[in-house]
């Protein structure tokens, strides 16, 4: 049998003082026709990274509207997980793809993954290219499959997206962030554009006061006293952390006594996080205002909420990105944000709202001053960032899109 996530219960009632009584019951009238439906989600890590973020928090809401929802994820090893990331990037646009015996590593773990998923259900997700073949090698049977993709598949790697194209075939539907991401002739005739949203109710994202937020940063071994700067992400070469370390060393030439926090965790399905990790560790090894926390020295969610909380910038240099939730998280507590302009990142930033984009280190360095010697500025931005995710970004939305989806490809809409 595959893995099943344990998650813990969450009830839809606790979001109507957040988005209104109206937003709720949209959402209870769509799970409504769903009532029973058994639906599966599948993707390749119980934590780490954004899918998971929003699984653990969408699972409990489903089970609450009265759905039969389950999480599993697929098992591999070190060697077939170094071949999705390898695959992951492709599809983001590495120019290396997968060579012969790579994509056999592959098929021989979607032919063990899809034997391993016995139960039947009614619809089942997977998410993103890793669980991609098993509906190929389970067979389709009665189920709907939707493939969910969060990453950047605009231009993905020929050689690889030959490859992976033809598993498409046994799809009903794709969903992905937004319209530029739809990979060219995609086969899948159904395709929504659904982006990813926030859990306003989770301990990474609910209210914090500030003196405990103050209290647990302390204790991490940040001044709370002088400026900070935090990047939150997984040490992945597409968020750049060599860039955001270069960027810092230059505001801290204007502003000295600022400090920089990169907080990542370690995915299960990412195992070039540490040779990141090992890295940038070596590179700031003598620079004690550079603080590196992974979610191995106790860095979860509530650390994690705290640092959005109570950095005085927070940094998102991302190269590449699918949505890239860390930008809406810090968002959501009016925190201003310096981001690349990559993927979708420049949806929850539109119009200016909640701090600026940016290209380059230099322009990442002038943008981050710019905020922290007028932090009133930061402050305005960021609130009109925060409307925003209130607006558009909050699992509620999710919810009613992906309902709505789900009940149309099973009839019962
Ligand atoms: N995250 C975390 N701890 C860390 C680093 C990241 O909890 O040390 C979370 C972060 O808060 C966010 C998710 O992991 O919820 C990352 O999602 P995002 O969409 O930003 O990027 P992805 O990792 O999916 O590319």
């Amino acid at each position: 049998m595959l893995d099943s996530v344990y998650v813990g219960r969450q009830e839809i009632e606790a979001y109507v003082p957040i988005t209104g009584e109206e937003a709720i019951e949209e959402v209870r009238k769509l799970a409504a026709a769903l009532r029973g439906s058994r639906i599966l989600h599948l993707n390749a890590t119980p934590y780490g990274g954004g899918v998971a973020e929003i699984l653990r928090s969408e699972v409990p809401l489903l089970r609450d509207l009265g759905i039969s929802a389950d999480w599993k994820t697929i098992t591999g090893d070190k060697e077939f997980f170094g071949v999705t990331k390898a695959m992951h990037n492709a599809l983001q646009g590495a120019e290396r793809g997968l060579t012969e015996h790579e994509k056999e590593i592959y098929l021989t773990y979607s032919t063990r993954n899809a034997r391993l998923l016995e139960e039947e259900y009614d619809l089942i997700v997977a998410h993103d290219p890793q669980p991609l073949a098993i509906p190929r090698f389970h067979g389709r049977g009665e189920t709907r499959w939707i493939w969910r993709c969060h990453i950047d598949t605009s231009e993905p790697h020929p050689g690889l997206w030959e490859f992976l194209r033809p598993f498409l075939d046994d799809y009903d539907a794709a969903v992905f962030t937004m319209p530029g991401f739809v990979p060219p002739r995609f086969p899948v005739e159904r395709t929504e554009i659904i982006p990813p949203a926030i859990d306003p109710q989770s301990p990474k994202n609910f209210e914090l006061g500030t003196a405990t937020a103050s209290r647990v940063l302390r204790w991490m071994g940040v001044d709370t006293e002088r400026p900070l700067l935090t990047q939150v992400s997984r040490f992945d070469p597409w968020k750049d952390p060599l860039g955001v370390i270069a960027a810092y060393r230059l505001v801290r030439e204007e502003v000295p006594g600022t400090q920089l926090a990169l907080v990542g965790s370690m995915a299960l399905d990412d195992p070039e996080g540490w040779e990141v990790y090992r890295r940038i560790r070596d590179e700031t090894a003598k620079e004690p205002d550079i603080h590196l926390f992974t979610n191995l020295t106790g860095v979860s969610n509530v650390e994690v909420n705290a640092f959005q909380r109570l950095s005085d910038v927070v940094i998102q240099k991302s190269i590449r990105e699918g949505f890239g939730l860390v930008v809406s998280e810090t968002l959501w507590k009016r925190t201003p944000v310096v981001a690349g302009r990559a993927g979708g990142i420049p949806l929850q930033m539109e119009g200016g709202a909640g701090g600026f984009l940016i290209e380059s280190v230099e322009e990442c360095a002038q943008r981050a001053l710019e905020l922290l010697r007028d932090p009133d500025r930061g402050r305005e931005l960021a609130s009109r960032g925060h409307d925003l995710v209130r607006e558009r970004f909050l699992i509620t939305r999710l919810l009613k899109d992906e309902l709505a989806l789900y009940a149309s490809l099973l009839d019962a809409a």
